[in-house]
């Protein structure tokens, strides 16, 4: 490791070399997923007895033995820039995991804004497995990002609430492989919504980004979805009713 001072003059740590790469390798692009990534502590959402020393490898790592994973920091950092994500958006997080990518995601989205002000968090992140439900929730309480991110425990292939019509988010962020885009995600981001998720068989998928946008004009409600594929991932299964069927 490159040992010596960073641009502000302070002693390189293994966190500070992890962000500067990303950057030198351009998947960093915006001050804010930077911020959110400086300052959101990667080794304070690894299963416990984790080494710490390992929260900066970019690399994934097992969340114990729940068969699920903390995603990579680049890929965290790819997903982040991709949502275009800013300052007081509505987002969906379908697997929760750890709780760091829903911790980065509301420390972007709260830039600014007064917290207690809030009437509803603004990030709703989802995940099946209770365990992960309370690590997660240990997790964001003690980056006290608790009152800007709701988790909830449920099958977040078919949205939340459960099934519901209404396009409540800004952007959804789904963070396990699904066969298809769930349609009752598509349903529930708003128009001008970005939907970020990993799309095809296992292991292997692409991630796909699509834009819900507003067909013809003239306060008529049809939507169309533009559709772009981004790159080659490798994500865990998403496994519900909207998914892949266990
Ligand atoms: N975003 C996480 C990593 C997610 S790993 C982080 O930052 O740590 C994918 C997660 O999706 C796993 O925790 C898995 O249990 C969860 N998952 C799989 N199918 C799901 C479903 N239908 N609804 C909600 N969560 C699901």
């Amino acid at each position: 490791m490159r040992q010596g001072k960073n641009d502000e003059g302070k002693r390189y740590s293994p966190h500070d070399e992890l962000i500067d790469s990303l950057k030198r390798e351009n998947i960093i692009k915006s001050k804010l997923v930077e911020e959110a990534l400086r300052n959101i502590k990667r080794e304070d959402f690894l299963w416990k007895g984790e080494p710490r020393s390992v929260a900066y490898f970019d690399e994934p790592r097992a969340l114990g033995d729940t068969g699920q994973t903390i995603s990579a920091p680049h890929m965290v950092a790819i997903m982040l820039e991709e949502a275009g994500l800013r300052p007081g958006l509505t987002v969906l997080e379908v697997g929760t995991g750890s709780g760091y990518n829903a911790a980065l995601i509301a420390y972007i989205v709260s830039r600014g804004i007064n917290v207690e002000s809030l009437e509803q968090p603004l990030v709703f992140s989802i995940e099946r497995d209770a365990r992960l439900v309370k690590f997660a929730k240990e997790n964001l309480e003690k980056a006290k990002l608790g009152k800007i991110v709701e988790v909830v425990e449920g099958d977040g292939s078919l949205g939340y609430p459960s099934s519901s019509k209404e396009m409540k988010y800004d952007r959804i962020i789904v963070t396990a492989a699904a066969p298809f885009i769930p349609p009752h995600l598509e349903s529930q981001l708003k128009i001008g919504g970005i939907l970020l998720a990993p799309v095809g068989e296992l292991p292997y998928q692409t991630l796909i980004k699509e834009r819900k946008i507003r067909k013809g004009g003239g306060g008529d409600e049809k939507v169309e979805f533009s559709r772009e594929r981004l790159m080659g991932v490798m994500f865990v299964p998403l496994i519900g009713e909207g998914a892949y069927r266990k």
